[in-house]
């Protein structure tokens, strides 16, 4: 997710132009091996959170009680899960061991995207990108690898469902950004239960029947109801949707049942 921080971080890297390569490859032969799975400032998305609940057999609130600090955007009062490091001079990321990642097909976008950077911005036909790479003097990956495109990069750490939900989640931040006013508490505490909480907002959903209410397709209700990494993606697109309607009254994807 990018901040204005990080967005000035990046326009500071060399831009990788559309079409061109980077020769980068990181695996267990590389003699700085999971070097770089310490002493992060690691902020997770909703759709981070989601996949590594999934992946741990967690509920979300022990999940974020034990793995992440939370804090919120200042500008937008969005709330802002921080993967908590471990204590101990090391401060290693809790998922790292000394085989390499042990949440690695669920590791979050971050950890996908090194050592390239993507810049965003809102744009008339979606989501305008640009991409940078990272290079950091104990990274040895640039040594020997394979050449890739931006693109390929992409596809090689499979980001795209990460993309299109963090482009979702992007919009309604910026949504909520060119107000001027960050979001009242009331409507970060939902935040946190609908983009962070998949289980208790599914519960939620049902406890308080918010469906019936809602001009929603049997297939869409049914799909976001099911108990499944796909339900999960599901609920999480519909709980942005949601998110946008009941902070501006209305989504660009959901409307009020009419009367
Ligand atoms: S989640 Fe995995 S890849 Fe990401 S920092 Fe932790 S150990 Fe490294
Ligand atoms: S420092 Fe670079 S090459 Fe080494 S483990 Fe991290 S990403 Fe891979």
């Amino acid at each position: 997710m990018s901040t204005d921080a990080s967005r000035e971080l990046l326009e500071s890297l060399p831009e990788l132009p559309n079409g061109k390569t980077f020769c980068f490859d990181c695996n267990p032969e590389v003699p700085c091996f999971n070097r770089c799975c310490a002493e992060l400032t690691l902020p997770l998305t909703p759709y981070d959170v989601l996949r590594l609940c999934r992946h741990l057999g967690m509920g979300s609130e022990a999940f974020l009680g034990t793995f992440a600090t939370m804090r919120s955007f200042p500008d937008t009062g969005f709330p802002l899960p921080m993967l908590r490091m471990l204590d101990g001079p090391d401060e290693l990321c809790p998922f790292v061991t000394p085989a390499g990642c042990a949440v690695y097909d669920d590791r979050p976008g971050a950890c996908r995207f090194y050592p390239l950077g993507r810049g965003t911005k809102i744009a008339s036909e979606g989501v305008a990108e640009r991409f940078f790479v990272v290079r950091e003097d104990h990274c040895r990956g640039f040594d020997t690898g394979t050449e890739r495109t931006a693109a390929q990069w992409l596809a090689h750490q499979e980001l795209q469902p990460f993309n299109a939900s963090n482009d979702k989640y992007m919009r309604l931040m910026s949504l909520v950004r060119a107000t001027g006013s960050p979001l009242e508490s009331r409507m970060a505490t939902m935040c946190v239960l609908a983009l962070f909480q998949m289980d208790k907002f599914r519960q939620f959903l049902t406890a308080m029947r918010v469906c019936d209410r809602l001009d929603l397709s049997a297939e869409r209700r049914q799909a976001a109801m099911e108990d499944s990494l796909h339900g999960d993606e599901a609920l999480l697109d519909f709980g942005l949707d949601w998110m946008e309607l009941i902070i501006f009254g209305q989504s660009q994807g959901l409307a009020p049942k009419a009367d």
